[in-house]
């Protein structure tokens, strides 16, 4: 569903990230692991076209992101079509930003009428759908100042599904919450893993990686230091500095 191919990016003489490969296939889940300032965040943007890359290609679904070929020729996209290739990734922050002076259901329902142009009545039954699959069927109504913080990052779950996105990208999702309502949005994230949706979760829940992931990869400094199956990354990492990462957060 996602290829990468050397992706460079830098934020004046600071290269973020360095020739970055990375493939994910559809209903697969991938978490990425590594120490702050890694570039983790910066990768998923650059996947969801909130930065632009200075080298390399993104494929999400087959187009090339920000880029339309013609005659083996790239020709850099408007910002409709950037627009709406990038309902093909839905995103979740580690900061919900929910509209709050909307209530919960107009929250969701938003994307898909405003963007997608699609029927009010059926977005607005897909929503409540939603809701029930996040486990808020009975907050419709409320206002996001209303809610818990778990609760919040579950209607910005359900948002981001609403557009029907290819792929889900999660940064951090759950290092904003109380310890004791992160459980409520893993087991959300748990669910929608089950149930083949195609994901990439950064995060810092090992325990989380090791249960759900397919892959996970290590980020450092810019680069992919090291990808492959939770036993291998974590278990019994070759790396070096995988182990001591590891070691730390474990
Ligand atoms: P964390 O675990 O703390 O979230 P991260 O792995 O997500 O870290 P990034 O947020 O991708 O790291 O940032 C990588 C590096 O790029 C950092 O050194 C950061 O300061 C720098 N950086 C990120 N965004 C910008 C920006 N818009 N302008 C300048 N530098 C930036
Ligand atoms: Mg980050």
């Amino acid at each position: 569903v996602i290829s990468i191919k050397g992706v460079q990016k830098s934020f004046g003489q600071f290269q973020v990230l360095k020739d970055i490969d990375f493939e994910i296939a559809k209903g697969e889940v991938v978490c990425v692991i590594g120490p702050s300032g890694s570039g983790k965040s910066t990768f998923l943007r650059c996947i969801n076209q909130l930065e632009s890359v200075d080298e390399g290609i993104i494929i999400v679904n087959g187009e090339i992101a920000g880029y339309r070929r013609k005659d083996d020729k790239l020709y850099p996209l408007g910002d409709r079509a950037v627009a709406r290739q990038r309902q093909a990734v839905g995103m979740v922050f580690q900061r919900f930003h929910l509209f709050p002076n909307k209530t919960v259901l107009e929250n969701i329902t938003e994307g898909p009428i405003k963007v997608q142009r699609r029927n009010g009545e059926a977005c607005r039954e897909e929503a409540r759908s939603l809701l029930r699959r996040v486990g808020l069927a009975d907050k419709a109504g409320s206002y996001p100042s209303e809610l818990s913080g778990g609760q919040q990052q579950r209607v910005a779950i359900a948002r981001a599904l609403a557009m029907k996105p290819e792929a889900m990208l999660f940064d951090e999702p759950t290092s904003a919450l109380d310890p004791e309502l992160v459980g409520e949005v893993l087991g959300v994230m748990k669910e929608l893993a089950k149930s083949g949706t195609t994901m990439i979760v950064v995060t810092h829940e090992i325990g989380f990686c090791r249960e759900v992931a397919d892959r996970v990869l290590f980020m450092d400094r810019g680069t992919i230091v090291a990808c492959g199956t939770p036993a291998e990354i974590l278990e019994n990492p070759q790396n070096p500095r995988v182990k001591s990462f590891v070691s730390a957060v474990l």
